[in-house]
């Protein structure tokens, strides 16, 4: 299959899940993850009609984001582990962080916020939390993600729309979403809208949308297996 039939075959399948699960699937949003591809993909993408790109590091993001042909109407979505000194340059490239996971990185997402060219912009974020039993795998713990909401709510610069998940490996992706469907339901509760919810990869997207993805993150069904990271 070529990118144009992958793709297709996939926005098929999304929304097969959707109506199977009673969703309309014009509520979903599909990014596409063009991670350690190169900007000509995200240009071919394009051409098709996406405008939802996500990658997972922030020199590739940038180098990207000055790459490509074309780029009105197109959002990046950052979805990668962050560290808090590349919040600004993060910050400068993408219009949504989908890794949110602790008070300081949202600090300095926030201050980047004040004083860069986007000053004035809202930045949309999700919070993320940690679906496994391992504290050193990205994410808030479930039980803390309320609290993180409260702060991160707090903040001038920044808007939470809810939260953002990734399955672990040795757990089937069903119940790991309705963990996260729990967190946000709990996120919406102390910040009013945050209601969005992202997850579902290539292996688990149908799972997602069965347990109330909003926002699904699939790169190799789509994109293709990726080449080795350079
Ligand atoms: C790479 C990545 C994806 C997409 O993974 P595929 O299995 O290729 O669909 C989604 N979310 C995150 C956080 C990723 O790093």
């Amino acid at each position: 299959m070529d990118l144009v039939s992958r793709l297709a075959d996939v926005d098929a399948r999304i929304a097969d899940a959707a109506r199977a699960a009673g969703r309309d699937p014009s509520e979903l949003t599909r990014i596409v993850v063009t991670k350690f591809h190169p900007a000509a993909l995200v240009d071919e993408l394009y051409a098709l009609g996406v405008r939802d790109v996500g990658e997972n590091r922030q020199q590739e993001l940038t180098r990207k984001v000055g790459e490509v042909a074309r780029a009105d109407g197109l959002t990046w979505h950052f979805i990668g582990q962050a560290q808090t000194n590349k919040a600004r340059a993060i910050r400068a490239a993408a219009s949504v962080v989908h890794s949110v996971d602790r008070a300081r990185l949202a600090d300095a997402l926030d201050a980047a916020g004040r004083d860069t060219a986007q000053e004035g912009g809202i930045l949309d974020v999700f919070l993320q939390v940690n679906l496994t039993s391992d504290p050193g795998r990205g994410g808030v713990p479930p039980h803390e993600v309320e609290r993180l909401a409260e702060h991160v709510a707090g903040l001038a610069t920044l808007r939470v729309r809810g939260v953002m998940g990734v399955a672990p490996l040795d757990e089937g992706a069903a119940s790991a979403f309705e963990r996260l469907a729990a967190a946000r339901d709990a996120v919406a509760r102390v910040v009013p809208g945050a209601t969005a919810m992202s997850a579902g990869m290539t292996a688990d997207f149908a799972d997602a949308v069965a347990a109330g993805a909003t926002h699904l993150r699939i790169g190799s069904a789509i994109t293709g297996p990726r080449p080795e990271r350079g």
